[in-house]
């Protein structure tokens, strides 16, 4: 068996140890005699699954007791509707475009009132972080709402928006837990799991008490009220038992490491290990502007397409797999999650040299 280094944007790495672990639980799960995808969610096994994943999300990123944590399904994308479905309450919604992630949320809220996209990094091809300093929040606004970590550009906020006191909604699809989070200044922080936490498909909902309503249009379907999941503990219906375990298993993961303070370390590490490198590279070059560097996703290319092409070819061949860059952007990108080892990137930065001393012109 050969493991690469996997770059890639989601589904993503996830650390060694965990799928070992899952591995050697996979037939017969503490005893039960049988694995945890086989299991009743309704056993007291199951519940303490998921009662601990809680429980070592909310240490990890001290979650206030005023705020519920749901485990949900659908990825990030289901919440592009439930937000406005259920935060939208005089029909007003505020939205910062910096990403297709961020496009793609704005457009659906629109089915459902009036979204307004009161910033936007569009015009050049997304580099940049707009000025959040200045917004021009609407009055009637019932939430802002933000992507904290653009996965496809690679840009990420380094201060909050202001809001002018407004809810502010966070998809942090691709950067929870990467770093320390004051949970308490947002209303709503959801992220789909196969980023920085585990299998496609799970979804998870940090969203403050006095924001789950009941008093939304009775036509909402009901897996789309965030009232209904909270009432039922994220068992309205079967949750996505097995990714919900796994997803408890890189909590325990991350709380072994230190927390989010040790693994935001070893990310700017991580970070600054390939962008000192683009920085001086003669031949590859970073495509966002410096100061809205993300840590997760870092995108660069060569000023030929011919080159990119052979680089990620020659990469994967080395056991580097998936740099290429989404289909809007071209180039590169390497993805570079917490589960993604130091090594790994250091092996990345020692390839590119390698391949510049070949190609340098
Ligand atoms: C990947 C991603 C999504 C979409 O997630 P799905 O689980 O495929 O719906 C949404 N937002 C961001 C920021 C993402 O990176």
């Amino acid at each position: 068996m050969k493991r690469v280094y996997n770059f890639s944007a989601g589904p993503a790495i996830l650390p060694e140890e965990v799928l070992k672990e899952a591995q050697k639980e996979m037939l017969d799960y503490e005893d039960s005699g049988m694995s945890v995808m086989e299991m009743s969610h309704r056993s007291a096994m199951y519940q303490k699954i998921i009662d601990d994943a809680e429980k070592d999300l909310r240490t990890l990123m001290h979650i206030p007791d005023n705020y519920k944590v749901l485990f949900l399904q659908g990825g990030a994308t289901t919440q592009f509707s439930m937000i406005p479905m259920n935060l939208m309450k005089h029909g007003v919604a505020d939205y910062i475009i910096t990403g297709a992630w961020a496009k793609k949320a704005y457009q659906e809220a629109k089915k459902f009132g009036n979204a307004k996209a009161i910033a936007s990094s569009e015009d050049k091809m997304f580099s940049y972080i707009p000025d959040v300093k200045h917004l021009n929040i609407s009055d009637d606004a019932d939430y802002v709402y933000m992507v904290d970590n653009n996965t496809i550009y690679g840009t990420k906020f380094y201060e909050l928006p202001d809001t002018k006191g407004k809810v502010l909604i966070n998809d942090a699809s691709s950067c929870i837990l990467s770093e320390p989070v004051d949970v308490s200044k947002y209303g709503v922080i959801f992220a789909g799991a196969q980023k920085n936490i585990g299998p496609a498909g799970t979804v998870i909902v940090i969203i403050r008490e006095d924001l789950i309503r009941k008093d939304i249009k009775t036509d909402t379907p009901i897996m789309l009220r965030y009232d209904i999941h909270a009432e039922n503990g994220s068992m309205y219906n079967t949750p996505p038992t097995y990714g919900i375990y796994i997803c408890g298993k890189v909590f325990k993961w991350l709380l072994n490491l230190g927390g989010l303070e040790a693994i935001h370390k070893i990310n700017l590490d991580k970070a600054n290990l390939l962008y000192d490198y683009l920085d001086q590279s003669k031949l590859f070059f970073g495509t966002v502007e410096k100061k809205s560097r993300s840590l997760m996703n870092v995108c660069f290319k060569t000023d030929s397409e011919e080159l990119d092409s052979l680089f990620i070819k020659e990469a994967k061949q080395k056991g580097f797999d998936n740099l290429k860059g989404h289909r809007s952007t071209g180039g590169m990108r390497a993805s570079i999650y917490n589960a993604m080892p130091t090594e790994g990137v250091k092996a990345l930065v020692e390839f590119m040299e390698q391949f510049e001393q070949k190609h340098k012109k």
